[in-house]
C-alpha cells in the first residue's frame, strides 16, 4: 500500500480539502506516477493506516493486496 498527497478540491480554503492525503494501492499508484503531468499525484507520502485501508482510486482493500501478493 502506498500513500500520496493529491490534489483535491483547490477552490476550499481548507489545505485538507486542497491537497488531501489518500491511498493507494501499489498498481494504482505506479501508474499514476508514470502519468507524469497529468498525475494527480503531488507528493508520495509513506502509508500510514490513518490514511485508510481502501486504494482511492480502485477500491482495493489493504487486505485485498495482501491476499494478492501472498498468492503470487
Ligand atoms: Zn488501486
Amino acid at each position: 500500500m502506498k500513500a500520496a498527497q493529491i490534489c483535491g478540491n483547490l477552490a476550499s480554503d481548507d489545505t485538507d480539502e486542497q491537497y488531501p492525503v489518500v491511498a493507494y494501492c501499489d498498481e494504482c499508484f505506479e501508474r499514476l506516477m508514470l502519468a507524469g503531468e497529468d498525475s494527480v499525484i503531488v507528493n508520495e507520502v509513506s502509508y500510514e493506516a490513518s490514511h485508510g485501508d481502501e486504494c482511492h482510486s480502485c477500491e482495493k482493500t489493504v487486505e485485498d493486496e495482501r491476499l494478492e501478493q501472498e498468492g503470487s
